[in-house]
């Protein structure tokens, strides 16, 4: 019989396997902080359990990591981005994020995404497969063992794939991270972004879990949301406002809005009225972000100052009149600082430069 991935199931499932071992059921807790306090990466590093159990959980489970492929350190804010293997061939990013008083872990859920948003960098590479919840976990294990002295306090589902599209194994590495005996990461530390997936929200809206909700809007026009996130076409915004002022009713938590400032596309005056107008009377916040140009030394172009997506982020002067806006229409909004921009921090990026070949 296939060893289980001892990473992969939650307390309940290891209490069960325990009890088929024989064992009492409360050593799941002391296995979960092994596993997920102490970072062992060996069942004999768990040295308070019995030899016999040591034995029987080796015959039994085997304990999966990363390997390291390779990290960019931002020289500006401290931002750390890891590219991981995968036990097979493939690769993931995910990025360390410190703050004064709050360290985040940037998080990818799936190996490539389906689908496809245009500014994205990991869209042309299209989808591979779903990330287990081992491989979840293991991301935030292998950042904190790089980063000992930084206690993580926040996660976010904003690296590479979508969340809501591996819905049960990102839900189940949420659990476990939330756990007392694993990383005590309180949920309303915890962000979901989803680019809009509304049987996903539903789902989210009746999870007793509270944890946070983002979604990528980038525009409040159903055309060009559609140039820029296709999945617009088949959740179109009237359809995703209505889901989102449901999850709030539900929920009675509050929706964050990601919004990519992009030049000539949706950050004019008039984006700005629409974007208050469709807004209106839900609870909610707006992130804005200037759009990270992707790979801009390889594909910057010096006459339009685009990238090989073709966009570029407006001037700073047009995104304080865009958030000026928005803030005397009553919009809760904010500009969220960019970090690691000497690293190419945006999601994607590090996994790019791994997967194409050098030109020389
Ligand atoms: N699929 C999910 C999570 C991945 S994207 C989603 O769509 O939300 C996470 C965030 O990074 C999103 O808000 C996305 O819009 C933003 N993002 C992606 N590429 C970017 C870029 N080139 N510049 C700035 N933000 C980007």
């Amino acid at each position: 019989m296939d060893k289980i991935d001892i990473k992969n199931i939650s307390k309940d499932e290891l209490r069960n396997e325990l009890v088929r071992l024989g064992e009492k059921p409360y050593r799941a807790g002391q296995i979960f902080r092994w596993l997920y306090k102490s970072g062992v990466n060996s069942f004999e590093e768990m040295t308070d359990l019995g030899k016999g159990l040591r034995d029987k959980l080796k015959e039994r489970f085997h304990i999966t990591k990363l390997i390291l492929a390779d990290s960019k350190h931002s020289l500006i804010d401290g931002t750390v981005k890891y590219l991981f293997k995968l036990e097979d061939v493939n690769t993931i990013e995910s990025v360390f994020l410190p703050e004064d008083n709050r360290v985040t872990l940037c998080l990818s859920s799936q190996v490539g995404c389906k689908f496809g948003c245009s500014f994205c960098a990991s869209a042309p590479f299209g989808f591979i497969r779903d990330l287990k919840t081992s491989e979840i976990l293991d991301e935030a294990l292998s950042i904190r063992r790089h980063n000992p002295s930084s206690a993580i306090t926040n996660i976010v589902f904003m690296g590479i794939g979508e969340p809501l599209d591996n819905y049960d194994n990102v839900m189940k590495s949420i659990r476990i991270m939330n756990d007392a005996d694993a990383m005590k990461i309180g949920a309303r530390k915890i962000t979901i972004s989803t680019c809009g997936l509304i049987p996903g929200m539903k789902r989210l809206a009746g999870e007793k879990l509270q944890v946070e909700l983002s979604v990528s809007l980038h525009s409040a026009d159903d055309k060009v949301r559609s140039a820029l996130v296709p999945i617009n076409k088949r959740y179109p915004l009237k359809e995703l406002m209505a889901a989102c002022k449901e999850y709030t009713k539900k929920t009675k938590r509050i929706i964050t809005f990601e919004y990519i400032l992009l030049k000539d596309m949706n950050s004019s005056k008039e984006d700005a009225r629409k974007l208050s107008a469709l807004l209106k009377g839900l609870m909610c916040k707006v992130n804005l972000i200037m759009y990270n140009q992707v790979s801009p030394v390889r594909n910057y172009s010096a006459s339009t100052g685009t990238d090989a997506k073709g966009y570029k982020a407006p001037e700073a002067a047009q995104a304080k009149e865009f958030i000026g806006m928005l803030k005397r229409s009553g919009v809760n909004v904010m500009l969220r600082k960019s970090k690691g921009e000497d690293i190419d921090a945006g999601c994607g990026q590090l996994r790019i430069s791994a997967m194409r070949p050098a030109r020389g």
